[in-house]
């Protein structure tokens, strides 16, 4: 077998100008290429005009530029779209564009499956299979992209553009840092997608040694999934919490916005019937929250086959948002969008090595059909 080719959306700037070098070529091509991939959506080397006709042979013969594959595409009634995308090795993972008033947010994956075990979510139920790539972190925009070009193709309207990322999709970015940290690069570089350090928002279930690490390394947005106002409940919800106790993570937040004076946390709270959304959670979340600057984002729980929760009422939903608003914490709630095509938050499951049901959804692909 042939060893797979380098794919150059695994570079970012500062990596791509190193390779270069190392090749015998000039760094300032670096700007060149990425250009040429990210501005103008460019994988064939041919067509890289500014580069010399040798060079664009040379790269051709040697490296590539190629996203993951798309092997079905739903799209939900509120224009929100899901890709399942197929890796090499056979496995696959879902991202989500989510148009909204102007904006468009694309939710990224960044591992098969996941090893954290929330016990409301349905990418836990898979177990974990492996971290994604750069590339393949980076390839999912890239994709993304191109088909929502194609999307828009013959409708006379301009293709819908990805002007927020989240990552948010299937895994744990923070337990796959070494990989995220090079594509978030890529996501905030004028050379590439030039989104600003707020469009980008990493999630994250509170992994305290990585946030950490994060901060150090790329300015983007934080998001920390909390979902429980105390150690016991948390320690149910999101086991990761008996690693890192509230405290401890709360600490992590404090540094995080220390950083820079006009940051804030953004804190996930879904809203499980009963079992987190009584006033009583609300109040110890607003201490929880002191003065730290966050915003709360209250998230209808979306419920699939087996599991044993159920999503709050609005009343519930709203008698919560009230007493943190009256508290003056910034608070928000989601609306649950791309439902229908099992889009929504924490129903994203791709497939892990699981051939059969790849054919499935070739053969029938049901939107709104539960897996
Ligand atoms: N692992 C990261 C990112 C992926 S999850 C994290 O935990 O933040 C993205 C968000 O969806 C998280 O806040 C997660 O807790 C939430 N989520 C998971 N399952 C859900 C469900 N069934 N309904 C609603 N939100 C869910």
């Amino acid at each position: 077998m042939t060893a797979p080719r380098l794919n150059l959306l695994g570079l970012d700037q500062d990596a791509l100008r190193r390779w270069l070098v190392e090749r015998g070529d000039k760094p300032f091509r670096a700007s060149q290429m990425m250009k040429w991939l990210y501005h103008a959506g460019v994988s064939d080397f041919s067509d890289m005009t500014d580069l010399s006709k040798s060079m664009r042979a040379r790269l051709g013969a040697t490296v590539e530029v190629r996203g993951p594959q798309v092997i079905f595409e739903g799209v939900s009634d509120d224009g929100t779209v899901k890709w399942l995308l197929q890796l090499d090795g056979g496995n696959a993972i879902e991202t989500v564009y989510i148009p909204d008033n102007g904006r468009g947010t694309l939710c990224v994956s960044t591992q098969v499956g996941c090893a954290l075990d929330c016990s409301f979510c349905a990418t836990a139920r898979q177990g974990f299979n492996r971290n994604l790539s750069t590339a393949e972190i980076v390839g999912q925009i890239w994709v993304a992209n191109q088909r929502l070009e194609a999307l828009a193709e013959g409708t006379g309207a301009a293709a819908a553009r990805i002007t927020n990322v989240v990552i948010m999709g299937m895994g744990e970015p923070l337990a796959n840092l070494a990989n995220l940290i090079p594509s978030l690069n890529i996501m905030i570089d004028d050379m590439a997608y030039g989104l600003s350090k707020r469009r980008v928002t990493v999630s994250t279930s509170g992994i305290v040694p990585a946030i950490d690490k994060l901060r150090e390394s790329v300015d983007v947005a934080l998001a920390v999934s909390l979902h429980a106002p105390n150690d016991a409940l948390r320690d149910e919800l999101v086991p990761i919490n008996k690693k890192y106790p509230l405290a401890v993570l709360m600490d992590a937040c404090r540094r995080w916005v220390d950083r820079d004076r006009k940051t804030h946390v953004m804190f996930e709270y879904v809203m499980l019937a009963g079992v987190n959304d009584q006033p009583e959670h609300a109040r110890q979340l607003v201490k929880l929250l002191g003065d730290l600057p966050s915003k709360v984002n209250l998230i209808p729980f979306n419920p699939f086959p087996g599991v044993g929760y159920t999503r709050s009422s609005n009343a519930a939903i709203d008698r919560f948002w009230d007493v943190l608003n009256h508290a003056g914490v910034r608070t928000t709630k989601r609306r649950t969008r791309g439902d229908d095509i099992d889009a929504a938050c924490g129903q994203l499951a791709g497939q892990v090595d699981d051939k059969s049901r790849r054919d499935n959804k070739f053969s029938a692909p049901r939107f709104g059909e539960q897996r």
